[in-house]
């Protein structure tokens, strides 16, 4: 039996026998407590209307205006990522399978679309490699796109976008190095989003590179359109 599956069912029944604990300060009584979720900043000023990042007046922040993302309609983002609530709730998603954290965050997501009145007819998440997801033994932003599917009542797609080659960690990158990383490592596996209109999901958008990769993917395979929805925004 792989390693990952005892961790997962181990977690999993540990999720159902323990009380919820705030994920960030751990206080006993739920998954957010009160204080921790007035910690969290959400994004909810004026935002350049490609990529999400906060901005004054403009419609586009400077970086869309020196390098434009080419084939997403747009990104939205949830909260800035410099918060801790926010940072501790992606680590546990991420690297502890507590799948408890992916139903509040996937709240946030919820929130996000209505704020930004997006459509949408089918939710896909971005994949991992096969060999990296082997490795964690899910995929923390199917987690998402499941429970906010769950909340828009929206079906969720995993069999059409899938990602070809692995890639290096964006973490050290610039923007061109971001862009050249990921370009071509995504492709569209079958039509079935053909005509659909799409949220990709993800959970943190540094420049938007990875996202705008997928979307190229899922508009060769015809998608009409591609909103990017991730929890954080990194600036
Ligand atoms: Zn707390
Ligand atoms: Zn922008």
């Amino acid at each position: 039996m792989p390693a990952s599956w005892i961790q997962q069912s181990g977690q999993f029944l540990l999720d159902l026998l323990l009380p919820p604990r705030c994920f960030h300060c751990e206080a006993a009584g739920s998954w957010l407590c009160d204080e921790c979720f007035n910690q969290i900043q959400f994004i909810d000023t004026a935002v350049c209307h490609r990529c999400g990042t906060p901005i004054d007046a403009t419609l586009k922040c400077q970086q869309c205006f020196i390098h434009p993302l080419q084939y997403i309609d747009g990104i939205r983002s949830a909260a800035y990522f410099d918060d801790n609530p926010i940072r501790s709730a992606i680590h546990q998603l991420k690297y502890r399978n507590h799948k408890a954290v992916a139903a509040v965050l996937a709240q946030f997501l919820a929130d996000t679309v209505a704020r930004h009145q997006l459509a949408a007819d089918v939710i896909v998440p971005v994949p991992l490699h096969r060999s990296r997801q082997k490795a964690r033994g899910y995929n923390q932003s199917y987690l998402l796109a499941k429970h906010l599917g769950d909340l828009l009542n929206l079906p969720v797609n995993t069999t059409t976008l899938e990602r070809t080659r692995q890639t290096k960690s964006q973490m050290s990158l610039g923007v061109q190095e971001r862009r050249q990383n990921v370009a071509d490592a995504f492709a569209a596996h079958n039509n079935r989003l053909a005509g659909q209109r799409v949220f990709l999901i993800d959970d943190v958008c540094t420049t938007g590179a990875t996202s705008d990769a997928c979307a190229a993917a899922l508009k060769a395979g015809n998608a009409a359109t591609v909103w990017g929805l991730t929890l954080a925004k990194a600036l």
